[in-house]
């Protein structure tokens, strides 16, 4: 069964309201609903035999703030300049929401990671989150009882505690429907963050997911930002056993997401508010759970972190069943606006509506900026820890069966993603033919990209800073915009179309 583009009726109706859930750090393969064989999705599995689901979906970055960035702009990290070192998305990119605000929609933001600030809720007529005064006390209440007053090792204090109070978002959503004008659209955005470590699912979905030694096990594990790092960075072990204990928790927060989308969906169903909405449910980027000896999602490209899922519902509007064209995450930027019967006023780069996805093209993701922030959370336990293999960007252009990650660096990997989706054979020095034709196709794609922002290359905050000349480096100019300084010269495309080095 394919999807119909040709049967969209949207255009001729009046504009669709929106239901956009961004499940953050949800790789795709891990879902039931994508074929993982622990049930982690029974509720979006049945709601989807009505939706279009895209089986071979990219992120356009590895983190949230590129990540988001993109989903709201339509545009690569190159082009949104927005990431761990530059939070602010620029003001003079035009966002979804201020394009569906000309369109008389009315505007909900909720979101429980601490990097979605004012800047991404830009457009939106009401920002909310779990951390704002009226919210806290419930949010924290909520977190409590899901873990017993059992927080992991390490817990960061603060934000990262609240992220976990997912259930709240729904208590905001009806209440903020309730409120609305009846006869204008709505737009509600929503970002639960269940599934970022440090995990906290409750007992229940715990036990549906690991041994009872294990569940027991779960909470005395040390989840910190120190542990998880020198694992990345190959100056600790972990054990067999705790990696699998993780890998549970991740699948038992799945759950838990599932669980908080089928109160939410039925809710609104029992109240007729699903009805001409359109339902999309999405990830920014996923999570590495010890594959390639990696574990959250930063300093690389490779699936876990790129494959998301992506489920449009709204039989009436985009039609159902499985679609397995190569699309990204960002193609949702001009499928909205297509939806909601917005002109694109200006080329989206490589995003492509949805609606008409196409068997072949060119898909890139880019992690655009390293994270100074993990190399400072490692120094006290490892003060002679030399960073610089890891100070490197990244791209990876997907094209066909086959995908290129370059880093700045120089070095490469190369991967044949249908036949080897765990990317464990390197097809690099195999295939040279194959390799720079790759490299060459990446060129070709970079060359098109332009920066749409106003300001320039990255910064490092002061902080930043003065940590990486505590560690030895002396940081210049160059090492902010093109990472020169960190890397040895090699061929790089990020030496294409740097802002700063115009
Ligand atoms: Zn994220």
């Amino acid at each position: 069964l394919v999807a119909e583009p040709s049967s969209l009726k949207g255009s001729s109706k009046s504009p669709p309201n929106i239901l956009w859930i961004v499940w953050d750090t949800v790789r795709a393969d891990r879902l039931s609903l994508y074929g993982y064989a622990k049930k982690t999705t029974p509720f979006l599995e049945s709601f989807s035999r009505e939706a279009l689901v895209f089986d071979n979906a990219l992120s356009s970055a590895s983190s949230t703030l590129p990540s988001h960035a993109s989903l709201f702009t339509g545009l690569l990290p190159s082009e949104h300049g927005t990431h761990e070192r530059q939070p602010i998305l620029p003001g003079d990119l035009r966002t979804i929401a201020e394009s569906l605000a000309d369109r008389s929609y009315q505007s909900f933001f909720w979101a429980a990671n601490p990097f979605l600030g004012k800047s991404f809720a830009r457009g939106f007529d009401r920002e909310e989150h779990p951390w704002d005064p009226d919210q806290r006390e419930a949010a924290a209440a909520m977190v409590r009882r899901k873990t017993r007053g059992r927080l992991p090792p390490g817990m960061p204090p603060g934000s990262w505690l609240l992220k976990a109070a997912g259930e709240l978002a729904e208590e905001r959503v009806v209440r903020f429907l309730e409120q609305r004008h009846r006869d204008r659209p709505w737009l509600v955005f929503l970002n639960y963050m269940e599934a970022h470590r440090p995990w906290l699912p409750p007992k229940k979905y715990r036990n549906r997911m690991l041994s009872p030694e294990q569940v027991e096990a779960s909470y005395q594990l040390d989840l910190s930002w120190e542990r998880t790092w020198s694992f990345v960075f190959g100056l600790e072990e972990l054990a067999a056993e705790e990696l699998q204990i993780m890998s549970g928790l991740y699948d038992a927060s799945l759950l838990e997401l599932d669980s908080m989308l089928e109160s939410l969906l039925t809710r609104l169903q029992q109240q007729g508010l699903l009805d001409q909405t359109l339902v999309i449910i999405t990830a920014d980027h996923g999570e590495l759970l010890g594959e390639h000896h990696l574990l959250d999602h930063q300093f690389s490209l490779y699936a876990a972190v790129t494959h998301v899922p992506l489920i449009l519902w709204g039989p009436e509007l985009v039609g159902a069943g499985r679609n397995a064209d190569p699309v990204m995450s960002l193609d949702l930027f001009p499928t909205i606006l297509e939806l909601a019967g917005v002109d694109l006023q200006t080329d989206s780069g490589l995003a492509v509506s949805l609606l008409r996805s196409r068997a072949t093209r060119q898909r890139l993701a880019e992690y655009p900026a390293f994270d100074p922030d993990a190399f400072r959370q490692v120094q006290g336990r490892h003060p002679g820890f030399q960073p610089q293999a890891w100070m490197r960007r990244l791209r990876a252009l997907h094209h066909e069966g086959y995908k290129l990650i370059e880093g700045e660096d120089g070095r490469h990997e190369l991967y044949h993603w249908r036949r080897d989706p765990a990317e464990l054979q390197d097809l690099w020095g195999e295939q040279p033919d194959l390799a720079r034709a790759m490299q060459q196709r990446l060129e070709e794609t970079v060359a098109q990209l332009r920066p749409r922002h106003a300001r320039g290359g990255d910064e490092l905050s002061e902080a930043q800073r003065r940590m990486l000349q505590g560690l030895g480096y002396a940081v210049t100019e160059g090492l902010d915009s093109a990472g020169n300084g960190a890397t040895p010269a090699a061929r790089s495309s990020w030496r294409l179309t740097d802002p700063s080095r115009k």
